[in-house]
């Protein structure tokens, strides 16, 4: 049995919100830093905790859609971020969208007036001996705090980058058109390969160059890695600098024709399960409804949804594979604990989400209970288990999404049946997860 009274929580963001909330809600007082106003960062702009930064839009309520069932899983956990939203919602059809201030003024009363929150405001710079302990300070983590989090993860663990290609469900790809093979035959046929001919590559060209790209934010100065370069500045180096590079299709034979193709977009494959697929080399700035018009002229790509639009930003996270139990322990001591934009997921739910698992694991080993596990076929247990255990070369930053969701048994073809499976056993998962745990 732990002799600690309290936890302690860096970081008064979506995250560190949910887990103070989670964990007093267990009856385990909470001291949680904050350094705003003190310290503010580059994009924050009140002394508020959970402040959205950007959009005011939580995304789609509806349970048939990734982020809709996030957020009813979140609510069978009483997520605070849900409740106060849900009080200042704006309209916006079948969306959550909110008054970002006053948003972030009544979570920040309801943390205030908790009787077991204390909340102090202060920039955390070394990582505290404190256990307990949750991090919680998102992408754009305190200079001071993120080098001490890097001597504790090994600095090759800890990223300042974001440079993600989109991902597309594989369900929705046009196998008539995409041939399997790896170049020169090389290994198992790995990769899917959307061949193009000469005046499909150019209108795909003129389409990527005219299209509108996300002007960087001024802290955000764009020093890219040359195998890091968005894909419309490789394209505005002249019309075959793309056909030459990332699109190159030498060593591969399109078997319809029997020749080799003009310039071949490669995809690959992004789980286990094989649901979900990345555009090789496609790490881009074009705005995310640029991305789905520009990307859709690319043969076997005509349909294609996107479950994850590129990005490119500064986004301080972990290598959380490496690094964390799906309980968001971290391996080395299980004392630590990681929550939020900082474990790898993407989104402001997703990162609520973290908060409350983390909030509620930091509270059980305070009463000397075991940490739980999320079932990996609900959304929070799903995503939870990508960022813990995604077994590929390049771990980036992931939302909610079905692909994540193992396949239903026996396998569904129709994707809006094999939706309503995914929520359907999830749903029920949940259930029996929460009547199964002992509070
Ligand atoms: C420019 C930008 C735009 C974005 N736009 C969107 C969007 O439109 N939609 C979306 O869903 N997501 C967006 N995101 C991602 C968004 O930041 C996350 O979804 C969400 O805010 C992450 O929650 P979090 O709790 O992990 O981090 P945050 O909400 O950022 O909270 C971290 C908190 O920790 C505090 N902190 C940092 N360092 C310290 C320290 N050393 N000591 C004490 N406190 C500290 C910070 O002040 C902050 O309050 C955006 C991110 C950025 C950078």
């Amino acid at each position: 049995m732990s002799t600690t009274t309290h936890i302690t929580i860096i970081g008064g963001g979506f995250a560190g919100s949910e887990a103070a909330w989670a964990a007093a809600q267990a009856g385990v007082r909470v001291r949680l830093y904050e350094m705003r106003p003190v310290r503010q960062t580059p994009v924050h702009h009140t002394a508020y905790l959970a402040e959205p930064v950007c959009s005011n839009s939580f995304k789609s309520n509806l349970v048939t859609t990734a982020s809709g069932l996030l957020k009813w899983e979140m609510r069978q956990l009483g997520s605070i971020v849900l409740a106060c939203a849900e009080e200042v919602a704006v309209p916006a059809g079948e969306a959550l969208a909110v008054d970002r201030e006053l948003f972030a003024q009544v979570v920040t009363q309801r943390l205030e007036s908790h009787p077991l929150i204390e909340i102090v405001r202060e920039e955390v710079t070394d990582i505290l001996p404190d256990r307990p302990l949750i991090i919680a300070t998102g992408p754009l983590t305190s200079d001071a705090l993120a080098q001490a989090i890097g001597r504790l993860t090994g600095s090759k663990r800890l990223y300042f980058y974001d440079a993600v290609a989109p991902i597309v469900d594989a369900m929705t790809l046009n196998m008539e058109r995409i041939f399997v093979a790896s170049r020169y035959g090389k290994g198992d046929a790995a990769y899917l390969n959307c061949p193009m001919t000469r005046e499909e590559y150019e209108a795909f060209v003129d389409a990527l160059l005219s299209a509108e790209t996300v002007e960087p934010h001024d802290f955000e100065e764009p020093r890219y890695f040359e195998g890091c370069l968005p894909i419309e500045e490789i394209a505005a180096r002249g019309r075959d600098a793309l056909r030459f590079s990332r699109f190159k299709p030498v060593g591969l034979i399109d078997p319809r024709t029997g020749k080799r193709p003009y310039a071949v977009l490669q995809l690959r494959q992004e789980n286990l399960q094989g649901t979900l697929y990345g555009l090789v080399g496609c790490q881009t700035r074009l705005k995310w409804g640029e991305q789905k018009r520009v990307f859709r002229l690319v043969p076997g790509l005509e349909n294609a949804e996107f479950v994850r639009y590129g990005v490119m930003h500064r986004n301080t996270y972990i290598h959380s594979p490496t690094l964390l139990e799906p309980t968001l322990q971290l391996r080395s001591d299980a004392g630590i604990f990681f929550a939020g934009q900082i474990t790898g997921v993407e989104g402001y739910i997703e990162s609520a989400m973290c908060g409350i698992v983390a909030g509620l694991n930091a509270a059980r080993l305070v009463k000397g209970m075991p940490p739980v596990t999320l079932p990996p076929d609900t959304m929070m247990g799903a995503l939870l288990d990508y960022i813990s255990h995604y077994a590929g070369k390049d771990f980036q930053p992931m939302n909610a999404n079905f692909g994540l969701l193992p396949e239903p048994e026996p396998p569904v073809r129709d994707r809006h049946a094999r939706i309503a499976a995914n929520v359907e056993r999830a749903q029920r998962s949940l259930r029996e997860f929460l009547d199964g745990i002992q509070r």
